[in-house]
């Protein structure tokens, strides 16, 4: 019998990240879970047979790598790890946030990436999945240092794909929209109100509906790259203008 195949999923512990766990152990994944706060990765490996979770924080070189050190092997890596913080204009802009987006959704993304590649690669058939954003593709204002890194996950997926033509890794970004998660609630601070409004008069997308992408996109056969797939509610024309019934 072949061994199941592993997906390694950043980012776990809510939303996409958590989604995703559930749609790869459907399609028949191992699933190999990281976040930060281990309680919520305990509840969602539990309802996971044979999910295994470790504490990792994608901003810390150490703790990737010890993260990584107890990957015995690895077929898929979803880097799905990051979120935005703030939304000043450049004008009144934060050092710190800024720092930790770039930390978490670039830096962490390399770090994992960089780690695991060779795993990947003896897989025989590896896929490495960014999750990026509509962000990643149009500039909104107060989105600058959100808008920077998920350009820079665009444009470090492309790089990927050219330096690993040949090899036998997938590589694709999927761009949400709109998702009611945990997101908005960490870019405002926990400000519930400001985070809800995100959200009104709209139906958002929810995190599973992007881990469907994730799940088709991971399970097309090996030699079926998908690139880019970009998915927004119907409500949303583009990063800034939606349609609300209020
Ligand atoms: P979420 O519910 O806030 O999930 C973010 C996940 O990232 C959490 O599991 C969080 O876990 C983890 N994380 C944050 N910092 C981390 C770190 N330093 N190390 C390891 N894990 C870390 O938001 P989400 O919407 O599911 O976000 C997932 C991805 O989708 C992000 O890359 C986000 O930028 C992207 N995205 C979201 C939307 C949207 O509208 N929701 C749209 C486009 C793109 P811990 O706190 O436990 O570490």
């Amino acid at each position: 019998m072949s061994e199941q195949p592993i997906a390694v999923i950043t980012g776990a512990s809510s939303g996409i990240g958590a989604a995703t766990a559930v749609a790869l152990h459907n399609a028949g994944f191992k699933v190999i879970l990281g976040a930060r706060r281990e309680d919520k990765l305990k509840e969602v490996a539990a309802t996971l047979e044979n999910a295994e979770y470790h504490v990792l924080d994608v901003a810390d070189a150490a703790s990737v790598e010890a993260f990584c050190a107890k990957i015995p092997r690895a077929n898929v890596l979803i880097n799905n790890a990051g979120g935005a913080w703030g939304l000043e204009t450049i004008a009144n802009a934060v050092d710190e946030k800024w720092e930790w987006m770039y930390d978490v959704n670039v830096l962490g993304l390399m770090r994992m990436t960089r780690a695991l590649l060779p795993k990947l690669e003896e897989s025989g058939a590896g896929h490495i999945l960014n999750v990026g954003s509509i962000a990643g593709r149009e500039a909104y204002v107060g989105g600058g240092g959100y808008n920077a890194v998920k350009f820079a996950v665009k444009a470090i997926t492309q790089v990927m794909r050219l330096e690993l033509v040949g090899k036998p890794i997938r590589v694709t970004e999927v761009s949400p929209g709109m998702v009611e998660t945990e997101f908005s609630l960490v870019r405002f601070d926990g400000d519930t109100e400001r985070a809800g409004k995100v959200y009104q008069g709209l139906q958002p997308l929810v995190a599973e509906d992007i881990a469907d992408c994730i799940q088709w996109a991971v399970t097309r056969p090996p030699h079926v790259n998908i690139d880019e797939i970009v998915v927004k509610p119907l409500a949303q024309a583009s990063a800034s203008v939606a349609f609300r019934k209020l």
